[in-house]
């Protein structure tokens, strides 16, 4: 045979994957302009009650006659474009992301240094968040029920927070030759947060001024963290990586890349016979428990709602039926492989920066224990809908089998009787305080939901 036939019949027969930035129909003006917009959003919205407000005030300026949507407790949100048949599409992503929470009583000083106590969240690397800007989101609730927001270390006039690391010079025992899972002591893991004392005779006086501050500025006092939700994340922006600008770095893109891309995927797409949701979801970073998280009934509510609103019956076999008639994309990422530590993949099945959106068929870890793992008429259905829609995507897997491995929203979903496959962009340093995406990888996994949402 000629090599132009054998070259033929490799086209015609092999699966290969493409490089987002050869393809011609995503436009590399197109993909920066997307990727501003996603900057923005990522850089405002660092914490789950941040994103809900977000998402839903863009809700009420771009919602449609036929669209409504579900809060949960603040963290939790569905926007909902009814339909007329039985079942929904949804894309279902979660948006708490890795970070420091602070304990119920926090504030301490030692050596004359205000500390606040931290309790981490999710699963992180310690030493990544050892002296490094750190801005501090969240709730205070008064005993009168009153709220405060507080958000402090993001403008460039604000303070930070930093959580002290120790000097070389005198890390060798404590830290250095210490395995690193054993070097850093979460206990050690304190946050700066003042060092002027109140009054130079007082006990425990810079503790003393910053409970003064507290108080002058918010109204708090010491019983009030108890009541609070006050997440520490890095206050660092958004920003492109690269002479050529084709990655970006931010905080949380585990998993508010995917939160982001469904939100544009609802609110542009076409609309659809079948009711479309994107979903998203507290708690997946500490395994989706709690009546926010994915393990909770508020699905069911969403579906109860949207029941309702079509004017159907909501009866338990209703709800059962329509839950089987409906089709899931587990919005997640998926870990990239990185350069240096190849090892940890296999590298026909891993998946690649730049190389698209990821559908990932099973996490889970060892014999492919937890894991969702989609039915082949399912992954069936969804790559024909990418491929008809242009999609540049890949498959991946969470790294080498036995290797270590992860989970998902994906099987609680899965669990309501829902056809459900994990689906995202694959990311760099996934869990690092300063994650990093491709432009191109981002804006073929909107391209992906959206055609989802009208297929
Ligand atoms: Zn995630």
């Amino acid at each position: 045979m000629s090599k132009k036939k054998n070259e033929e019949l490799k086209k015609k027969l092999s699966y290969e994957n493409k490089n987002g930035w050869d393809l011609s129909h995503s436009s590399k003006d197109k993909v920066f302009k997307f990727s501003e917009k996603y900057k923005e959003f990522i850089g405002k919205c660092k914490t789950e009650r941040e994103t809900v407000n977000f998402v839903f005030d863009e809700f009420e300026k771009k919602k449609k006659k036929e669209d409504i949507t579900v809060i949960n407790r603040g963290k939790n949100i569905a926007l909902i474009r009814l339909g007329s048949e039985n079942g929904m599409k949804l894309i279902a992503s979660h948006i708490d992301a890795p970070r420091i929470d602070i304990k119920q009583k926090p504030l301490f000083e030692e050596t004359d240094i205000a500390l606040l106590h931290t309790h981490y969240y999710g699963g992180i690397k310690k030493y990544q968040w050892f002296n490094i800007p750190l801005a501090i989101h969240g709730v205070v609730v008064k005993e009168n029920g009153e709220k405060t927001d507080i958000t402090i270390g993001e403008d460039d006039r604000d303070p930070v927070f930093v959580i002290p690391d120790l000097l070389p010079h005198l890390s060798h025992k404590v830290i250095d030759e210490k395995k690193v899972k054993e070097a850093f002591d979460a206990e050690k893991m304190n946050l700066i947060v003042g060092s002027i004392p109140f009054d130079k005779d007082e006990k425990d006086a810079v503790k003393l001024n910053i409970l003064n501050i507290l108080y002058e500025k918010y109204g708090i006092k010491e019983e009030d963290f108890i009541s609070s939700e006050l997440e520490i994340v890095p206050a660092l922006k958004p920003r492109d990586i690269g002479f050529d600008r084709g990655f970006i770095a931010a905080y949380a893109q585990d998993d508010r890349i995917c939160a982001y891309c469904s939100k544009e995927a609802f609110f542009d797409a076409k609309r659809n016979a079948k009711t479309v949701v994107a979903l998203m979801i507290d708690k997946e970073e500490i395994g989706s428990d709690g009546n926010t998280g994915a393990k909770s009934r508020f699905l069911m509510d969403v579906v109860i709602e949207i029941l309702k609103a079509q004017n159907r019956d909501v009866t338990f076999e209703s709800i059962g039926e329509f839950f089987k008639n409906s089709e899931v994309l587990s919005a997640d990422v998926n870990g990239a492989v990185n350069p240096m530590y190849k090892e940890v993949h296999e590298k026909d099945n891993a998946s690649y920066i730049n190389k698209g959106v990821v559908m990932t068929k099973f996490t889970g870890h060892g014999g492919k224990y937890m894991a969702n793992d989609a039915s082949a008429e399912f992954v069936g259905k969804i790559r024909k809908i990418f491929n008809e829609a242009d999609v540049n995507w890949q498959t991946g897997e969470l790294g080498k089998v036995d290797e270590g491995g992860g989970g998902t929203i994906a099987k609680y979903l899965a669990s309501w009787n829902m056809d459900v496959i994990d689906c995202g962009p694959a990311l760099l340093s996934m869990h690092s305080p300063y994650e990093i995406s491709s432009k191109t990888d981002l804006y073929e996994t909107y391209k992906a939901y959206k055609a989802f949402f009208e297929g």
